[in-house]
């Protein structure tokens, strides 16, 4: 496993705080909201779940509850812009329906839960991603988020080949850090920020803030 230090990481952190500032994520106004969402953004853009979500919210589903007691066609109908909306509207209720019958609400799920991420992980259509989304922005359990721009954004500013790891692999090496939910919260913020605004799949290196310490810059510009 490549092994990145504690300093490489904050140092990278650093430089896109100070460009994008502490961001609030996740955008959400509820823990309901935010498992809601986090479902909804599997393989598509968030632009398209603020949609779904308004959609949810117009219809007064945006709470595990109602959408637990919610026809099946009606949540499909509210959350078509999400893509995949019948797939997703299968794992929204089949999620909603654990929580709820299980637990009463999300909350208490990460109150009583004694093994949250293995419990989630056993809900269909709930993968590594969406558990770890849902753990550290709606648990606080101090778990890092991995998805595809933080994989993209390891490779190129390390030369590390993260795109192939496996997802524990990556995630083991945020190890280094310290164990707080704010940092794990804004640096997973940040690696979205970076990969959506400059770190695109055809990046945009002449502008990026972290220009200066990324490999993949360093070769492009001496080649
Ligand atoms: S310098 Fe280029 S490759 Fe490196 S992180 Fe920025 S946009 Fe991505």
């Amino acid at each position: 496993m490549p092994q990145l230090s504690r300093k490489q990481l904050l140092s990278l952190y650093s430089k896109l705080r100070s460009h994008f500032g502490f961001l609030n994520w996740w955008p959400a106004k509820s823990n309901d909201e935010m498992a809601i969402g986090a479902i909804l953004t599997q393989n598509t853009s968030w632009k398209n779940v603020e949609k779904a979500i308004a959609r949810l919210e117009a219809n007064r589903m945006l709470s595990l509850k109602a959408i637990a007691e919610a026809k099946l066609s009606k949540v499909e109908r509210a959350i078509r812009s999400s893509g995949f909306f019948r797939q997703k509207a299968k794992r929204l209720k089949s999620f909603s329906t654990y929580i709820v019958s299980n637990y009463g609400g999300i909350d208490s799920f990460f109150k009583r839960s004694k093994e949250p991420r293995k419990e989630l992980l056993s809900i269909g259509g709930i993968g590594k991603e969406t558990a770890d989304s849902m753990l550290l922005y709606a648990g606080n359990r101090p778990i890092f988020v991995i998805d595809a721009y933080t994989r993209r954004v390891l490779s190129r500013v390390f030369g590390i080949d993260a795109e192939r790891m496996g997802y524990e692999e990556v995630q083991r090496i945020f190890d280094v850090l310290p164990a707080s939910i704010d940092l794990y919260k804004d640096f997973h913020a940040q690696f979205v920020e970076l990969a959506k605004n400059y770190c695109r799949k055809k990046p945009l290196c002449s502008k990026c803030p972290v220009r200066s310490m990324c490999k993949y810059a360093s070769k492009a510009a001496s080649t």
